[in-house]
């Protein structure tokens, strides 16, 4: 069956936005122009991290779904309050593997396989979420772009393969460690693409078959050179907060009990460097803070942050040589898509069901807007 779609969803972590351009990222830029992309970026969730943002891309489901509200942790786990540390639902890999189909996972940090469950997957790597020895890691303690694309080109190059989720976790490193800006976070960038133009060269073989997504979980932002905000600390919320947690540059609060919400509300959003903040219940409160801040933690990245509202952008490319690309590239051209969108679009198009997810079918939303 010639026409039977193979899917490769590959993501970028934390790659700039800025870098989505031909001097920079020529695969990318060629990829994007022969199948489609989103101009102005996808959009993330809030906060705009990494576990959340990944659990409602493979999910398609919302925080309200998938549990997983927070990247940061605490030793041992994630605060019970904030939500969970392993998605409740489950991802579109293991949705197709229930289906019947065969899947292949390959992640550059294996503290997300198993918010992801990946660990439970016979063809993942790393195998069991556990770093082989002797893998070259980056400054986080994450595998290298270098040291995935071994096992990244395998699983896109082996044709029995129906579904192939590709992570690569080191522009996020160098972007939190140097800043967006700096030279070598554009050349990481730039390495990223290669391998990307690698990931399209082993995938040209059965191109026919092949539809490409390529998406990041949030942009990145510089972090400036001023104190960290801790909502606890000031004598205007004493007694307001009973436990908060950051999440880079957003912060979830719970409300002291019998506190009152407006006040809370008002005395925490006017605290110097939040901007806006959200309401989710019972009594949590989402604060983003403004450019440049971020919030107090035992480990803050020294020159690049996310978590708010302006680093909630992210990549949002397709091609290949599928008949459902010009249909998916013109989706995302008229209408940002959300990362909880990609996988209902794509379920359906490999013929499995995603329980649970809320997400848009990329598909359905484009024709109403047509016909609207
Ligand atoms: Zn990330």
């Amino acid at each position: 069956m010639a026409d039977t779609p193979r899917f490769v969803l590959l993501a970028l972590d934390g790659f700039p936005l800025r870098y989505f351009r031909p001097t920079v990222a020529p695969n990318l830029w060629r990829l994007g122009q022969e199948g489609g992309f989103c101009p102005e970026g996808g959009r993330s969730g809030l906060p705009s991290t990494t576990y959340p943002g990944f659990a409602s891309l493979l999910t398609g489901a919302g925080q309200g779904g998938t549990g997983v509200r927070t990247t940061a942790s605490r030793p041992g786990a994630v605060p019970g309050w904030v939500g969970t540390d392993r998605v409740l639902l489950p991802t579109i890999v293991h949705a197709a593997e229930e289906a019947g189909l065969r899947t292949a996972v390959v992640v550059g940090d294996h503290h997300l396989s198993r918010v992801l469950r990946f660990d439970d997957l016979e063809r993942a790597w790393p195998p069991g979420a556990v770093v082989p020895a002797g893998t070259e890691l980056d400054a986080h303690g994450c595998p290298t772009n270098a040291a995935v694309c071994g096992p990244a080109l395998e699983a896109v190059a082996d044709p029995s393969v129906d579904l192939v989720f590709v992570h690569l976790n080191e522009t996020d490193t160098l972007g939190h460690d140097l800043g967006p800006n700096a030279p070598a976070t554009g050349e990481c960038a730039r390495a990223a693409d290669a391998l990307v133009g690698e990931i399209v060269d082993a995938l040209r073989p059965d191109w026919n078959r092949t539809v490409i997504a390529v998406v990041s979980d949030h942009d990145m932002a510089r972090r400036l050179p001023l104190s960290p905000i801790d909502p606890s600390a000031g004598r205007e919320c004493a007694g307001l907060v009973d436990d908060w947690i950051a999440d880079g540059c957003a912060a979830w609060v719970r409300l002291a009990p019998g506190a009152d919400a407006h006040m809370a509300i008002n005395r925490l959003a006017a605290l110097e460097g939040v901007e806006s903040w959200r309401w989710r219940e019972p009594a949590t409160l989402l604060l983003l803070a403004a450019p440049g801040r971020v919030f107090a933690a035992p480990w803050i990245p020294l020159s690049g942050v996310h978590g708010s509202t302006q680093t909630a952008r992210t990549l949002a490319i397709v091609g290949g040589g599928h008949a459902v690309v010009a249909e998916l590239g013109r989706a995302i051209e008229a209408r940002p898509p959300r990362l909880q969108d990609w996988a209902p679009t794509l379920a359906p198009v490999l013929g499995i069901d995603l329980p649970g997810a809320d997400g848009l079918n990329m598909f359905e939303a484009c024709e109403i807007a047509s016909a609207g």
